[in-house]
């Protein structure tokens, strides 16, 4: 077997404690040392998964200290675990972490999680890639303090017209809505907002582009939020879904053959 890293990278998933995997929550009870992202991460996963790890919360912490505690919780033999929310590859800021142990030939192993923008179709009950409206799902972001590539600009990306979940854009819902426009998305679109998915107040504010930015600016929401934009997000609404072909009686597919009707 191969041994066992020195630090996990663990997705703690989008708040509820429930919705970390089996793997994470494991790893996490057997650490003794975790650093979490104190601003996103639930503070019952720690309660919950483990009580009495020496936790640090990385939000008052650079990236430095951050390093130091891990690596001299490694070099003292203890099990290290780095939380972050949802999934760590997204907006995680894992990537500068992992060269920096690189550089201190400190191992490490990354473990999943549910990213928000799961969560937030599932707070929405909606499927996010319907036939014919879209079978294309994009993760993005407005250009803020971080920097975009210019050709990523959120009104290029927006001329392809598919589902869309944004993230770390809410603060700026007017541009985010302005920049969609100037793509394939209509005042007519299709937009929610999940503020806090799967957490105790989550909430949901469902709209159009020609109402949605005035609903959140109204409703307060400035952070931990998704912005969902798409046709489907108006398929429950309009009742309209064309059906998949996956479990169509006259379609044949790998694991079923399908009846002439
Ligand atoms: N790695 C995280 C994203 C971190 S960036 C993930 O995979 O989800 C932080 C942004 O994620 C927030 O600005 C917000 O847009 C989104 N986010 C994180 N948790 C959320 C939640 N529970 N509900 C809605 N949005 C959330």
């Amino acid at each position: 077997m191969p041994s066992s890293p020195d630090i996990h990278f663990i997705g703690a998933g989008p708040g509820d404690p429930e919705l970390i995997t089996v793997k994470g929550a494991r790893l996490l009870g057997e650490a003794d040392l975790v650093v979490f992202a104190g601003s996103l991460v639930n503070p019952q996963i720690l309660a919950a998964h483990s009580p009495t790890a020496q936790a640090y919360d990385s939000a008052g912490m650079t990236m430095e200290e951050v390093i130091r505690v891990m690596a001299e919780g490694v070099a003292a033999g203890r099990r290290v675990v780095r939380l972050h929310t949802g999934d760590p590859a997204l907006y995680g800021a894992i990537q500068e972490q992992m060269v920096e142990l690189d550089r201190l030939g400190i191992s490490y192993a990354v473990v999943p999680g549910v990213t928000s923008a799961s969560a937030a179709a599932a707070a929405l009950r909606q499927e996010l890639t319907l036939p014919e409206l879209s079978q294309t799902l994009i993760l993005t972001r407005l250009a803020g303090r971080t920097p975009v590539p210019e050709r990523e600009r959120l009104s290029e990306i927006a001329r392809i017209g598919a589902t869309m979940a944004i993230y770390l854009s809410v603060g700026m819902i007017e541009q985010v809505v302005e920049q969609l426009l100037a793509g394939a998305y209509t005042p007519e679109t299709p937009a929610a907002i999940v503020y806090r998915a799967s957490w105790p107040d989550e909430q949901i504010i469902e709209g159009t582009l020609a109402d949605i930015a005035g609903k959140v600016v109204a409703a307060g929401i400035d952070r931990q939020a998704l912005i969902m934009v798409g046709e489907v997000f108006g398929a429950r609404r309009h009742g309209l879904a064309a059906r998949s072909l996956l479990y169509d009686a006259t379609f044949t597919h790998g694991f079923r053959v399908g009846v002439v009707g």
